[in-house]
């Protein structure tokens, strides 16, 4: 859908997370030459590597991870690192409307399960993943928007029992920030700041270290399954499986599997980011929290502040993606950036990247297995909130692999199953450009 240079897999992205990386090669080696397993996992993401490791880890299965890139290489190693929610762009009413309110719940509780996960598996498997902040913070980026705020923070607490505070603009500037688009705040007790690389690192390692196979360079480029075998061949070797499990999320390219094709809407998320800043600096915005902060925009900004204080300001945009329109994205945002946060000005900027995000049309994640061939499973969908529900994801779909007698029930309703397919493909992106239209006007109100 996109311009080549965005699926370049060849190259590192010149994100802020890949610059300051210290950890370097991983020793891990492309398919070279044809070999079998039993679980073969298309994707070196979170949704991929969690699958395999609790798949090796918890089950001793014999599971391969391919991956087009390097290890690290897609959405996952350079996100933003907000581990928050919901993985939804519906609201939490239209998400009632649709599923009800017990499958609303149990939605919220499996995000709230994915940031625990997240922790847990620092924990455990011993990543450093420079945890940062307290919960998550909503900044109402107009005064029309106080209102929503309000009511969204009682609605979590009252229906999901998840911890929400209400600031008016001068309580967030005590523990916030100033900003020309700051008219008060919600803080919800949930979530948390993350390196996303160094957590994708860590968890690589995790896995490979539970015995599961890592391929980077491996890109899939033909699907066969007969003779009750999958073929998977790369451009080296072929690797045979019984089963698959798809998590190529937003990188995934039509004719991979035709179950997929026309199902998804990626949409690209451009991060930019300053070099570290100074105390007089950090005063100028009376900048004072850790905690990661998105604002009510329909095209959010989302922005923290990083460890070693380099200001990390990301938004949706471009439907192109060819270099020329990327060159402008970051011209944008830079203006943008000094009219909401006048103070950083001339603060320079040092990185500019950008990745896919995945949208369906049912605008919930896609998790399950296929109707008509049990041996194929997949992740997917996360509208742009995987950090928490990618990894929770790939690991459901491991316990449902091998577990299928405990696990009889189905994926949680709002996100089991596959999205119908977009009807005009090929002007998806038209669809989209058309939706940004609509959603800035309705911000700019
Ligand atoms: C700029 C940006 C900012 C974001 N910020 C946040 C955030 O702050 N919080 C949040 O929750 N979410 C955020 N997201 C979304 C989040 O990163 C994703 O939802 C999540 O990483 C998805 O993980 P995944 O493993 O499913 O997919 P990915 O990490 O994208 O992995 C899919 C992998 O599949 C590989 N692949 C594709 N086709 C093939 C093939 N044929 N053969 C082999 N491999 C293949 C790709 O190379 C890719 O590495 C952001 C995304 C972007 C791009």
């Amino acid at each position: 859908m996109y311009h080549p240079s965005i699926y370049d897999d060849t190259q590192p992205v010149p994100s802020y997370w890949e610059a300051t990386d210290t950890r370097g090669g991983n020793g891990y080696q492309p398919l070279l030459s044809d070999v079998a397993c039993d679980v073969a996992i298309i994707g070196g993401g979170y949704t991929g590597l969690s699958a395999a490791l609790h798949l090796a880890r918890d089950y001793d299965i014999d599971v391969r991870v391919l991956e087009a890139g390097h290890i690290g290489w897609g959405a996952s190693g350079r996100n933003g690192g907000f581990c928050c929610l919901p993985a939804s762009r519906l609201s939490i009413q239209q998400l009632i409307q649709r599923y009800g309110l017990d499958a609303t719940k149990r939605f919220f509780a499996i995000q709230l399960e994915g940031m625990d996960l997240v922790a847990s598996l620092a924990a455990d498997e011993n990543i450093d993943l420079d945890r940062q902040g307290d919960g998550n913070f909503t900044v109402a980026h107009h005064p029309s928007r106080f209102q929503a705020l309000q009511e969204e923070a009682q609605a979590l607490s009252s229906l999901f029992g998840i911890k929400t505070r209400v600031l008016t603009r001068s309580e967030f500037i005590e523990v916030g920030h100033d900003s020309t688009e700051q008219y008060g705040a919600m803080h919800m007790a949930a979530g948390f700041a993350l390196n996303p690389l160094k957590f994708l690192k860590g968890l690589a390692a995790a896995t490979a270290r539970r015995g599961a196979r890592l391929h980077p360079h491996s890109r899939v480029l033909e699907w066969v399954h007969a003779g009750g075998v999958h073929r998977l061949v790369t451009r080296e070797a072929t690797l045979t499986a019984h089963r698959v499990i798809v998590a190529t999320n937003g990188f995934t390219r039509e004719g991979l599997h035709q179950a997929f094709d026309k199902m998804m809407l990626p949409a690209l998320s451009n991060i930019i980011t300053t070099r570290p800043l100074t105390d007089e600096e950090l005063e100028r915005q009376k900048w004072h929290t850790s905690t990661p902060i998105c604002n009510t925009r329909n095209l959010l900004f989302y922005y923290r502040m990083l460890p070693d204080r380099s200001f990390m300001f990301g938004t949706r945009g471009d439907t192109t993606g060819h270099p020329k329109d990327g060159a402008r994205m970051r011209d944008w945002m830079i203006r943008r950036l000094a009219e909401v946060f006048p103070g950083w000005r001339d603060v320079p900027i040092t990185h500019f990247w950008r990745g896919l995000v995945c949208m369906t049309r049912k605008l919930t994640p896609s998790v399950g297995q296929l109707d008509d061939d049990a041996s194929v499973w997949y992740g997917f969908g996360y509208q742009a909130n995987g950090v928490n529900t990618a990894p929770w994801a790939g690991m459901m779909l491991a316990r449902h692999i091998a577990e299928p007698n405990k696990y009889v029930e189905p994926f949680p309703s709002v996100i089991h199953g596959l999205a119908p397919k977009f009807p005009f493909a090929a002007i998806r992106r038209w669809a989209l450009r058309a939706a940004y239209t609509y959603y800035r006007i309705q911000d700019a109100r």
